[in-house]
């Protein structure tokens, strides 16, 4: 178990997902009941019950289990959480809800992009019953308590159905997957561009949407937190360009795809010398992270050329 206490109500529990300890953060919230912050996979599910246990909670009192998204990484394991969190109900954003209710196009997209790894890393997509699904919306608020509640913020940049949950209380942020991936060892940010929705000018749009807002304190889904919020968010804009330029140049060039990908880890290297020593960390983001993100970018540009 890993466990960190990072705001007054807030606890960042390791969901565990693609074998990668210390990659990605569930958020367990207690208000006047408690709250989940994504689910991480089904494989993730033992490792978030001990966790809630151990904090001296009871899973049975999680009433919402709110999706940043429903990627594989952040959305697959609520199903098998319901099965512990009988009062739970699965929020998320109303244009993913049925691939909740019914995972199979999503897994097949999955599979497109990362193969026969889907089954090692979250195991499969559990479904989730539609009565305990609640669709939510850009400006919708979720109470958790009396002078406790997240306002929802579409933010459609890293993925059509992505959420950022706002507390204006605290100033506290949760960003999902919308403003990249966050390395607390290195203070340090890269892209999360996966296909086929990543769209890197509508989520620089989202991003400036998120300054406007001056919060306190981002929460990442990868991983943890970090109040320096100004600074990463303009690092987290300047890096999607740069990679945006570079993906671009070198397709107009007509490299192909490892001769992309190579540029980015090297665009990436001193990010990836600042997590050298988590070596499965590391192994991670290069051979599978940096590789997706130049397909996410790839896609783009094909959508958009072809209109
Ligand atoms: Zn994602």
């Amino acid at each position: 178990m890993n466990i960190n206490k990072v705001a007054e109500n807030t606890c960042a529990v390791d969901a565990g997902v693609f074998g990668v300890r210390g990659f990605t953060s569930v958020y367990l919230l207690v208000g006047d009941t408690l709250a989940l912050i994504d689910s991480g996979s089904p494989k993730s599910t033992p490792l978030i019950l001990e966790s809630i246990n151990s904090l001296g909670y009871n899973p049975k009192d999680v009433t919402k289990i709110i999706l940043s998204h429903i990627h594989f990484d952040h959305g697959s394991g609520a199903g098998e959480l319901l099965k512990f969190m009988p009062q739970a109900s699965v929020y998320a954003h109303y244009s993913g809800c049925k691939h909740l209710i019914d995972p199979s196009r999503l897994t097949i997209s999955a599979k497109k992009v990362f193969g026969k790894k889907i089954e090692e890393w979250y195991g499969w997509f559990a479904s989730v019953p539609k009565e305990r699904i609640v669709p939510i919306n850009d400006g919708d608020i979720i109470e958790l308590g009396a002078n406790y509640k997240l306002r929802v913020l579409e933010t459609s940049g890293h993925a059509k159905h992505e959420i950022c949950l706002y507390d204006p209380a605290s100033g506290g942020l949760f960003v999902g997957d919308e403003a990249g991936i966050y390395f607390p060892e290195a203070s340090a940010i890269i892209p999360a561009s996966p296909p086929p929705d990543f769209d890197p000018d509508h989520n620089i749009e989202t991003i400036k949407r998120l300054q406007a807002l001056r919060p306190e304190q981002l929460f990442f889904a990868h991983y943890l937190t970090t109040k320096v919020v100004d600074e990463t968010l303009r690092a987290y804009i300047d890096i999607l360009s740069s990679w945006k330029k570079i993906v671009e140049g070198a397709l107009n060039e007509g490299l192909d795809f490892d001769a992309i990908v190579n540029a980015l880890i090297i665009h990436a290297a001193k990010v990836l010398k600042g997590i050298e020593r988590r070596e499965d960390l590391h192994a991670f983001i290069r051979d599978h992270h940096i590789p997706m993100c130049a397909n996410g970018y790839i896609h783009y540009f094909k959508k958009t050329r072809q209109k």
